[in-house]
């Protein structure tokens, strides 16, 4: 198969010409070309005032390609294909009884407990929330009636914190397996949207996340594993250095030598739980801030020009990165087109700001997190769990500045410029549920990060015109960015520095952001409990 990249064509192209531009490109008739599909497209909107195009790759097969590779030799954007499959590790011998654990039901342990289902191993997934319908009512009654279930919410259920969510599937990992094609796969058989398999950004949303993962949840039922919600695990068992066994809240044991830790960033009381049992963990950066809000138009305006609001294009997103003069970095994290700011917490008291969308993008708001770096040894020393100490307390403030009913805080972007706290919204009209206190954000986040902040949004007002449009909201607090903690593994078995068995795992263990990431990353520890627990019954 052969790869040709950088072939461009209008947006508003019919399906044919992607084929009769390919034959041009490599100047073959129709009848050497055996078939094609497209690899990714991707849009350049660099002459967004005069033609924005699709550009694509594609994968093609084509007759005598030895002869056309070597008449393309100097040509980067003609080249072999790489192989993209996905090869499924040893499949699991009869006389196995043992069956690995996977704690956490989020894209990490998802993925973790399918590969396991996949080849025969049976996985026991543990997770505390609850499966994804009773879930998505819990989540709601935060949002509209004030109303926290504490193991139940945008953090914890089936899905993990990625149920809840704008649904991007993108990353900057580096996957030289291509394990990300395998995580995109299984969305699409399980119902996503072909399109996520080629598109450059693809995003599922919400609603149809929340049916793609209940139909994976099946599948790995049918082959023998077992999805258990609402069994949270409150002690491990570890002998002389060796995972032995887990304990529910409920008092139940169970026993294996196996098992993946996939907690998500949120789960506190287990990353306590982890240090009390002596497993290795330490305290790692994370990014703290605000959510902004503008009109969605105002960004398609700026970054499509004149074909703003083409339908081929959909809602479109931003970047955005400032180095500030007391040296934070300021940036945009976690960009929702056409969506809505969400009540993020899963603890009493406390009140934090994420972003999701549908899959049509199609509310009237943009949001992103606008958020500053924070290093343990220079912002909250102290051990491996000062940052989760550091963010409870912002957490806790937040929810006291919100009025003390899961309110957030808010402030419009111009008077947090200015210093100054706001009484009255402008146009832009906030989406966070179940609603916002107009304040001063300024206490509500250390002075080095409230300064950092101040000075980006000019900046980003260059970059973005409207971006600091005086009336764009901004909702307090961004904190879990990522996680505060690292439980570090061995590079090379990817078990726990220290507790031989244990695999952590994904966003909570500080190896993946993301959705995509924990997914890959799920997929890259089922393999290597594979490979140590196929070994130790070579060696048994
Ligand atoms: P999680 O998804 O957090 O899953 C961990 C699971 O472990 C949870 O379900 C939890 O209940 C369970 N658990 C924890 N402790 C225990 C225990 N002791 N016993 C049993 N179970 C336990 N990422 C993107 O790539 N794109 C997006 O558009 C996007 N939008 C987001 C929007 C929101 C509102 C949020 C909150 C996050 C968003 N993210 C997004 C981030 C993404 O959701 C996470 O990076 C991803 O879910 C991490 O996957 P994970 O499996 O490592 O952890």
């Amino acid at each position: 198969m052969i790869r040709i990249s950088e072939l461009a064509l209008p947006l508003d192209h019919p399906e044919e010409a992607i084929q009769s531009a390919l034959l041009k490109r490599l100047g073959i008739s129709a009848n050497e070309l055996i078939d094609f599909t497209v690899f990714k497209r991707s849009y350049d909107a660099r002459k967004k005032n005069t033609e924005i195009k699709f550009v694509y790759i594609i994968d093609a097969n084509i007759q005598n390609e030895a002869q056309l590779l070597a008449r393309f030799e100097d040509d980067v954007h003609v080249k072999p294909a790489p192989d993209t499959n996905y090869y499924p590790v040893e499949s699991a011998p009869a006389e196995l009884t043992e069956r690995p654990v996977v704690i956490g039901f989020g894209p990490c342990g998802l993925f973790a407990a399918l590969t396991l289902a996949q080849a025969g191993y049976k996985p026991i997934v543990l997770e505390r929330g609850k499966e994804v319908r009773a879930r998505t009512k819990d989540t709601w009654a935060l949002w509209r009636k004030h109303n926290l279930n504490t193991e139940s919410n945008v953090q914890y259920g089936e899905g993990g914190a990625g149920l809840f969510s704008d649904g991007k599937l993108y990353s900057q990992i580096k996957d030289p397996k291509f394990y990300g094609r395998k995580v995109m796969h299984e969305f699409v058989r399980a119902g996503a949207p072909e399109e996520i398999m080629y598109v450059s950004k693809p995003h599922i949303g919400t609603f149809r996340l929340t049916g793609v993962v209940s139909r994976m949840r099946e599948e790995i039922k049918a082959l023998g594993g077992e999805v258990r919600f609402e069994s949270k695990v409150s002690d491990l068992h570890i002998d002389d250095g060796r995972i032995t066994g887990v304990s529910l809240e409920n008092g139940e044991t169970i026993d294996s030598r196996y098992v993946v830790l996939a907690l998500g960033h949120s789960s506190r009381d287990t990353f306590r739980l982890l240090h009390k049992k002596g497993v290795f963990i330490e305290a790692k950066p994370f990014a703290i801030g605000f959510r902004v809000e503008h009109p969605q138009s105002v960004i398609d305006k700026s970054r499509l020009g004149k074909y703003a609001g083409h339908p081929e294009l959909g809602a479109a997103d931003y970047k955005v990165i400032h180095h500030a003069k007391n040296g934070r970095a300021v940036y945009s994290f976690c960009m929702c087109p056409g969506g809505t700011v969400v009540a993020a917490t899963s603890e009493e008291g406390r009140v934090v700001t994420n972003g999701m969308s549908q899959y049509s993008r199609n509310e009237r708001n943009a949001n992103s997190g606008i958020v500053v770096g924070i290093h343990p040894e220079q912002d909250f020393p102290g051990g491996p769990l000062a940052g989760v100490e550091l963010q409870e307390k912002l957490e806790s403030h937040a929810y006291e500045m919100g009025g003390r009913d899961y309110c957030a805080p808010g402030q419009l972007v111009g008077d947090f410029v200015k210093g100054i706290p706001s009484t009255e919204l402008g146009e832009v009209e906030p989406s966070y549920k179940p609603g916002i206190k107009l304040t001063d954000l300024a206490p509500s986040l250390p002075d080095y990060a409230i300064e950092a902040i101040r000075e980006a949004f000019p900046a980003f007002g260059k970059k973005i015109r409207g971006f600091d449009r005086p009336d764009a909201v901004l909702t307090g607090i961004e904190t879990r960015t990522s996680s505060p903690v690292r439980i570090t593994r061995d590079r090379e078995t990817l078990q726990s520095l220290n507790t031989r068995g244990l695999y952590p795992a994904g966003e909570g263990a500080g190896y993946a952001g993301g959705i995509l990431s924990a997914g890959v990353d799920g997929i890259k520890v089922a393999e290597a409990l594979v490979n140590a627990l196929l070994d130790d019954l070579k060696g048994a």
